[in-house]
This record gives structure tokens, sequence and C-alpha cells, in this order.
């Protein structure tokens, strides 16, 4: 068996063992002779699947008790909907500090239902940096924000204070590394990149939120509704939790987010010093100060380099090198289960092209 350096930026890598776990249960599930897939999701066997899923997110994230740990559908995409939707109040503003596309769709969702403001943005510099400085605002539903901008590779390193409810867009980034779950009021993410296949979406939400939430929008729609069924009010994706237990089950059995963090440390400054050190051949795109550790991304010299070193990246049997469409160039996503020596074949394989194409 071979398996391909995976750089897709999501859906993304799984980690092997992950991967023949699964497949070792997947036609009997714990002696039920059936798959999860085939479980009910009403079923003892199902909800252990569940709740082992949230008690290990709650275990490794630190999530404080007086947060909520649910699993949603819709995508993260869905959340810029659900978000305004709950807690934007009527004559009111939700803040949103622009650090690229997805900020972009979060804000234009929430604009749809109510008023918004844009505390910061680096727009006008093509997303390369984190804008961090900005006036805390006193008034308002709250302030929302990216934390990793998966198209641009930027990450915000230190998170703001803010006097209003911090709303994290963590898809990219959640798990990546240790954060303090009680600077924010709503994390959300979805699994595809760091947490397991696409299908299931994670909102980590304090409870206080819920109970000054918005009435009068449809139950499905409402956070509430989730929170009091344990996320089972409708058929929830089972077998992509299922994929999320195993995951998580994986991070703890490789020492936490603080291994974790540390070992996606070292993969990032693999590839950023091969970049640093082309002298202009490779050139990142995001400002140094802002880079991210998920995300890498960079250009060469010009539009036919970029061409042939992504053609022949696929060749040496790298995949998902092409940037996003919207900016091009190169991104190698470099999530929790993109194991070290990936990084390092990609490493060897830029200075390679380097030597071959200067
Ligand atoms: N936010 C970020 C930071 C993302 O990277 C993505 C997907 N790439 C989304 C939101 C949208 O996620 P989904 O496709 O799960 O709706």
């Amino acid at each position: 068996m071979k398996r391909t350096y995976n750089f897709n930026a999501g859906p993304a890598a799984i980690p092997l063992a992950v991967l023949e776990k699964a497949q070792s249960e997947l036609v009997d599930f714990n002696g039920t002779g059936m798959s999860v897939m085939e479980l009910s999701h009403r079923s003892k066997p199902y909800e252990e699947v569940h709740n082992r899923a949230a008690s290990l997110l709650r275990e490794l994230m630190e999530i404080p008790e007086d947060y909520e740990v649910l699993f949603l559908q819709g995508g993260a995409s869905l959340q810029f909907a659900m978000i305004p939707m709950n807690f934007l109040k009527d004559g009111a503003s939700a803040h949103f500090i622009m650090s690229g596309v997805w900020s972009e769709k979060a804000q234009s969702e929430a604009g749809k239902l109510g008023s918004t403001t844009i505390l910061a943005t680096s727009k006008e510099d093509r997303y390369t940096y984190i804008p961090e400085s900005f006036e805390d605002p006193e008034e308002g539903s709250y302030v929302h924000l990216t934390s990793n901008n998966t198209i641009y590779g930027t990450q915000w390193e230190k998170f703001p204070s803010t006097k209003l409810p911090l709303i994290a867009d963590m898809s990219s980034d959640i798990m990546s590394r240790e954060i303090d779950v009680s600077r924010f009021s709503l994390i959300y993410a979805g699994a595809q990149k760091n947490l397991g296949p696409s299908g299931v979406t994670v909102v980590i939400v304090k409870k206080e939120m819920l109970e000054n939430a918005n009435e009068g929008i449809p139950a499905i729609l409402k956070y509430s509704t989730h929170s009091k069924q344990n996320s089972l009010y409708n058929t929830p994706p089972t077998f992509a939790i299922y994929m999320l237990s195993l995951v998580l089950e994986w991070m703890q059995d490789n020492g936490g987010l603080k291994a974790i963090e540390e070992l996606n440390k070292k993969k990032a400054s693999l590839l950023y010093s091969c970049i640093d050190q082309s002298g202009g051949f490779y050139k990142g795109h995001a400002e140094k100060d802002s880079r991210s550790a998920m995300n890498v991304t960079f250009t060469l010299k010009d539009e036919n380099l970029t061409k042939a070193f992504l053609k022949e990246s696929i060749e040496k049997g790298f995949s998902g090198l092409a940037g996003h469409r919207s900016i091009g160039g190169c991104r190698a996503s470099i999530y929790n289960a993109v194991p070290l020596e990936a990084c390092e074949a990609l490493a060897e394989f830029m200075a390679e092209f380097q030597k071959k194409h200067e």
C-alpha cells in the first residue's frame, strides 16, 4: 500500500491509524454485528460513541463546565447564518475582524439579518496579515474573527480581549494548539481539516449565550434545541461523529494538544525555512508575523514556474499543493494528521526543484 503525501486543504489527511481502526470495525462494530453507520442513533452503542466524542473534546481542549459541546451539520457555512440568527439583537451590531474570504462570508450572512460593522481588515493588502489592532467596541452583540485563514495562510497568534462576546471560526486550526476556551463565547469548526471527515460541525458555546439567544427562529436553527437534546434532536451524522471520536482518541494517544502543537510548529518551520532560505525563489504570501502553522502559502517567480512546480509535485506523489482558486500559487495544508515525514519530503522536493530551475 502506498499512501500519498496529502496536503489537501479540506477534506484533508486523516491519521492512518484512525483509518485502519475504522476499517477493522467497519463490518462489525463492537460485537453489534453491524457497522456504526447502520446503528440507530437512539441505540446504546451509538450513544456511547456520541458521548465519548463530546467528553474527549472537553478533556483535550479543557473546555470549562459552563460550555456546551454540540455536533451540528451544514458546515461552518451554516454557522455564518446561525450565529446572527441566534445572537444578533435587534438594533445592535455584529462586529467583524476581516482576515479573509471566510470572514467576508460570515459578515455577509450576518448582514442579511441585521447590522454589521467592520472593526479591522487587511483586504487592501491581499489579506497578507492579521489585522490585529482595532478599537474594542462597547456596544453590539458580538465580535467575530477567523482564527486561521485557510486560503491566505495567516493565523492569529494571540487572540484579542473584547468587551463583547468573542466568536471564532476555528475551522482550519481547531485543536492544532492549546487555546484558552474561556476567552471565547462561541467557537465553531467544520471537522474536515483537523477533526476527521466532513459532515459534522463542532460548536463550543457558553451556556450563558444560549440563555440570552433570540426566540422565534426555526427549532433546527436554534442552538438551544441541540443543547437540550445532546445534539440528538434529529439524526446526527453518526459516521462522521464516530470518526471524530477516533481522531480524538488518536490525539490523546499522541500526547494531546501540547504535543500536537509542538509537532505542528516543527512541520511549519521546515517549510517556512525552505521558503526563507530560497533567496526569493519561493515567496511566502503571508507576512512573517502572521504566518499560519496550518496552511503554508507561497508562489514561485512566475506563473509558468508555478505550473511546472505543481505538475512535478504530482508526479512525485504530492497531492493538494495548488493554491485556492481565488489566489492561485501554492499551498501546503499541514493539519494535525499530516506527518512530519510528509513535510520533510516536501521541503526536500522544494530544494531539489529550486536547484534544477534556478
Ligand atoms: N471557514 C474557514 C476558515 C474555512 O476554511 C472553511 C472551508 N474551507 C469554511 C469556513 C467553510 O466551511 P464549510 O465548507 O464547512 O462550510
